[in-house]
């Protein structure tokens, strides 16, 4: 290669890495070139710098891993966003902590009209479970509300419950539930969303809640301040994907209003991350409305903002028995939990939603919602034939000898979360492990059993779930261990999680031919590490962070 003039030098050229590429045909090499959004030439640093004209930004990798961009394959931008502002109560442990933790913010706080806190874990109070009286003892006048990590259960103040209007309950849809006391009052646990909707629009966040929540439109339309103010938690969430190496987002709640933000910040400055957002099939909606996913789709379709993806929740979290078994739970033997839809209401929806063209991806985290959206996927195969669906199941964090095959045979992405499994990042083992029971061990959170299978398995933080780091999910695959000895090993190598997290989130999104590796042709979105991350101990890799992120081309973000 040789530069004959300005108009072929690259506009920015990367040199000096471990350029690790994700493309087995050409493994590993020293430095990248990039033009007008795409990589030109990939290679060795003498060959790269031959495009190197008078414009071209060049920088040095120092040695660092060169990777692509991490497509982050399951997250929720805009309430991720809005958190960032929240009280962080994760690894917050005993009533003292909790009240200091609460106390401090609170004071920061002083106009807030409802006070959120994040991330508590279930056992905060060890084996007692948090109550209002908890709470009322560390704030008494001020409404506050606290949710687990999951964000499936919910624990309010008396003061939240009583401004909420559900201090004395409330009828709600399946899976949903006011838990109450003794005294015949709400006793302050708030179980899925529509029990703690209430109180969490209090605290004027409801707009950021509502592709979530309802899957619905805003109501009344937002002020231009309120859109202003939108766009700026938008603009956060972005901003905080782009700092962790993230170039790709396949967001997991959604509706028109995100994308229209998103396509405003896209004209104002252009979007730091690709977005992919779906629109949210809840079990009260009829499947006329799948008119406006299709509508979705078609109005946004470009490589930076997307949608064509339906997403349902089909049953909720292990932790307050709200997904779905096939068995019992080991520690509430009369109770296999309650879906969000009948079996054959699935099977409706997924023959609907695949005759559209569009994809679904289902959360379902017990093994007898896996099941039930697995028949789904194959009531659509059988109504509207083959074809290259790539239809998903979220989280799979129990699954069945049975049911193990059927992702490969039915063409099915495995999405799961390196950050899930109890014990493995942030979750306790408690109470997890005991409501699977070790009989369920074996086939809970098992990447390495579905991926040996030929399942493909894309991996991702559920942020806010879970911290957002990539490379946390990534050290959680590699360090993964079994609860018991007897249990297999689910552990990845290496390599095998930095695909989860990038050549597999583009096969999630059906853009494998564009991204996912450094390649030529391919979209210039690669991200600089501050280490050589195949040098690196398992034990330290949470040490090793973005130095440099580049999304088609420009520079997102930058130590
Ligand atoms: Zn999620």
């Amino acid at each position: 290669m040789s530069v004959t003039g300005a108009g072929h030098s690259a506009d920015l050229i990367v040199i000096n890495g471990r350029v690790l590429t994700m493309d087995d045909g050409n493994p590993a090499t020293e430095a990248v070139a990039v033009k007008d959004g795409a990589i030109i030439a990939i290679g060795s640093r003498a060959s790269i710098e031959e495009l190197k004209g008078p414009a071209t930004k060049v920088i040095d990798a120092k040695g660092g891993s060169v990777i692509p961009g991490f497509i982050e394959a399951h997250m929720h931008l805009f309430s991720g966003g809005a958190e960032l502002a929240h009280l962080q109560l994760t690894g917050i442990h005993g009533f003292e902590a909790l009240q200091k933790a609460i106390r401090d913010y609170a004071q920061t706080r002083p106009d807030a009209k409802m006070l959120v806190g994040q991330g508590v874990d279930y056992t905060v109070l060890g084996s007692e479970r948090v109550t209002r009286h908890h709470l009322d003892a560390i704030l008494p006048d001020r409404p506050f509300c606290m949710a687990a990590p999951d964000h499936h259960t919910m624990w309010a103040n008396t003061r939240a419950l009583e401004m909420a209007g559900i201090l004395h309950g409330r009828t709600l849809g399946p899976g949903n539930e006011i838990v109450m006391g003794d005294d015949g009052l709400a006793g302050g646990e708030l179980r899925e969303g529509e029990a703690f909707g209430p109180v969490l629009d209090l605290a004027g966040e409801s707009r950021v809640r509502l592709g979530l929540a309802t899957g619905g439109e805003p109501d009344p339309m937002p002020t231009a301040a309120e859109r202003a103010a939108d766009r700026d938690i938008m603009r956060r969430g972005l901003a905080w994907c782009a700092r962790h190496g993230i170039t790709s987002i396949q967001n997991m709640d959604g509706n028109l209003y995100q994308l229209e933000l998103l396509a405003e910040i896209e004209a104002e400055e252009g979007l730091s991350c690709r977005v992919q957002v779906p629109f949210h099939y809840k079990n009260f909606m009829t499947l006329d409305m799948l008119d406006k996913a299709s509508d979705m789709a078609v109005r946004y379709n470009s490589e930076w903002l997307s949608s064509g993806m339906v997403k349902v929740f089909y049953d909720g979290v292990l932790d307050s028995w709200t997904a779905v078994m096939v068995e019992p739970y080991a520690d509430r033997p009369d109770w296999v939990g309650e879906p969000l839809f009948t079996p054959q209401q699935f099977n409706d929806l997924a023959v609907a939603v695949d005759k559209r063209g569009l994809q679904i991806a289902v959360h379902s985290i017990g093994d007898g919602a896996v099941r039930a959206v697995l028949d789904g996927y194959e009531a659509a195969q059988k109504a509207n034939g083959k074809r290259d669906s790539r239809h998903r199941v979220e989280h799979i964090e129990v699954t069945t000898t049975a049911d193990v095959p059927r992702f490969a045979e039915l063409g099915v992405v495995a999405s799961m979360q390196p950050p899930h499994p109890p014990g493995a990042m942030d979750f306790p083992l408690e109470p997890t492990v005991s409501r699977i029971g070790p009989a369920r061990w074996p086939l809970s959170y098992a990447w390495r059993t579905l991926k040996d299978a030929g399942a493909h398995v894309v991996f991702a933080s559920d942020w806010p779930v879970s911290p957002i780091d990539p490379i946390l999910g990534i050290q959680a695959a590699v360090l993964r261990k079994p609860w018991a000895k007897s249990d297999p090993d689910q552990s990845f190598s290496l390599h095998e999680a930095l695909a989860g997290y990038t050549v597999e989130g583009a096969y999630a999104e059906f853009t494998e031919h564009r991204k996912g590796m450094l390649k030529s042709g391919y979209m210039a979105d690669l991200v600089v590490l501050s280490d050589d991350i195949e040098a690196t101990a398992p034990e330290a890799l949470h040490k090793v962070h973005p130095v440099t992120t580049i999304c088609g081309g420009k520079i997102t973000y930058q130590a």
